[in-house]
């Protein structure tokens, strides 16, 4: 297999996430930018990459870096990397997205057509052909330009990782799934402990909390890009990865993992997404608005997204809803809070400084993860861990 270097973008913030997640699956970390993480692999890495991680948005071949100030240095430099190591003489490739910050060449749409201009000249060379049918499997290339420095990749992934499939019906402002499967990362939950969303809408921080406790991978039952990369990819090597997550899922447990909501059509929703991720006999949904929020045992975890008065609820709403959630969350003995929301006053109403307060950005939205921390438990003799079937 050859060594390869795989780029991983997520969103803002999260890299240290994706970075731990990355190194849990065996590979080593080259480095870590603003919203994306670079490290060593091969082939195997790119299918188990795809399939198992949790918190990234896609997975690249790293092609090449190369600086360019000007569009020929840019042609150039983009003729001068190995294509054709990559794309087949019937292959379609084209430049599907272009991101410049601080650099000279920023309009997309001509860093775009100048690079597929010398990715057909660098082919020409390499293929003695002239024309190509571009009939064959699809090779999507993603550039940054970051203070005038290129980074090539190629997209191995497709639709975007966050899709994980399960999610046909959303809520109004849904989470992205894999932004919250990295909330749920950055607190201690395990599966032997209790996670309740009372605003779970369409239910994805249920939904992702089941999926880690049942060790299901996120990609196990969806396509991407690089499975029609035949030449490149050997169709073991999806088959090796997906027979490895399935060896992984664990059956026989029962988390206690709730999702509560006002709404009763976001319930049955939920339900539904539940179903086609197969953890619905994971978690309890039950229409319930925040004011009857209670659970009887100590110890639990709220992770949650509230409405935050941008696209949802007005603004008038808020200060009751918050204050809510503090008086709800000031009678559960012993719980931590996560919340994650773009309202400028929600700690002010909720009534309790955060304990530790981090900066997120969801989708362009700038929003706070504020986090109320609990006790830990007492452990007990014989008590199980997360990680023990
Ligand atoms: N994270 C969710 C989206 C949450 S949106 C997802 O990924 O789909 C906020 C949700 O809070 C909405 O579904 C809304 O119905 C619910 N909600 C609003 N006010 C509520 C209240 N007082 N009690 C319970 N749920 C409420």
């Amino acid at each position: 297999m050859r060594k390869l270097e795989l780029i991983a973008p997520c969103h803002f913030g999260l890299e240290a996430v994706l970075k731990r997640e990355i190194e849990r699956l065996g590979y080593a970390i080259v480095e870590v930018a603003d919203g994306r993480v670079t490290f060593a692999g091969d082939e195997q890495a790119l299918c188990r990459a795809n399939i198992f991680l949790r918190t990234a948005e896609r997975i690249l071949i790293k092609i090449g870096s190369f600086r360019a100030e000007s569009f020929e240095e840019l042609f150039q430099g983009t003729k001068a990397l190995p294509w054709e190591d990559y794309i087949p003489k019937d292959g379609k490739f084209w430049v599907t997205k272009a991101a410049s910050v601080k650099s000279k060449l920023f309009s997309p749409s001509d860093i775009q057509s100048v690079m597929k201009k010398a990715m057909v000249e660098r082919l020409k060379g390499a293929y003695h052909i002239n024309w190509f049918t571009e009939e064959g499997a699809s090779f999507p290339v993603r550039v940054f330009l970051l203070k005038d420095q290129v980074t090539v990749g190629l997209d191995s992934t497709g639709e975007s990782l966050h899709k994980r499939g399960y999610r046909k019906l959303v809520a109004q402002a849904p989470i992205a799934e894999n932004l919250a499967a990295a909330l749920i990362m950055l607190t201690p939950w395990n599966r032997d402990r209790i996670l309740v969303d009372p605003f779970c809408g369409s239910g994805t921080f249920p939904i992702e909390a089941a999926m880690m406790a049942a060790h299901i991978a996120p990609g196990c039952r969806r396509r991407f890009t690089a499975m029609e990369w035949q030449q490149i990819i050997g169709k073991g090597l999806w088959e090796n990865a997906r027979q490895e997550a399935s060896d992984l899922v664990v059956r026989r447990m029962k988390p206690d993992i709730q999702g509560y909501d006002i709404d009763d059509h976001m319930i049955s929703i939920a339900r539904e997404n539940a179903k086609m991720a197969g953890v619905d006999t994971l978690i309890h949904f039950q229409r319930r608005e925040l004011k009857q929020l209670s659970h009887p045992k100590k110890y639990g975890f709220l992770i949650t997204n509230p409405p935050y008065g941008e696209r949802l609820s007005d603004k008038e709403v808020l200060p009751e809803l918050y204050r809510t959630i503090g008086e709800r969350f000031r009678m559960l003995d012993s719980w931590s809070m996560y919340l994650i929301t773009a309202y400028e006053n929600a700690e002010q109403y909720i009534g309790r400084k955060a304990d530790k307060n981090r900066k997120i950005y969801n989708g362009m939205m700038k929003a706070y993860y504020y986090q109320y921390l609990g006790p830990k438990p007492p452990r007990t003799r014989g008590e199980k861990t997360g990680e023990e079937q």
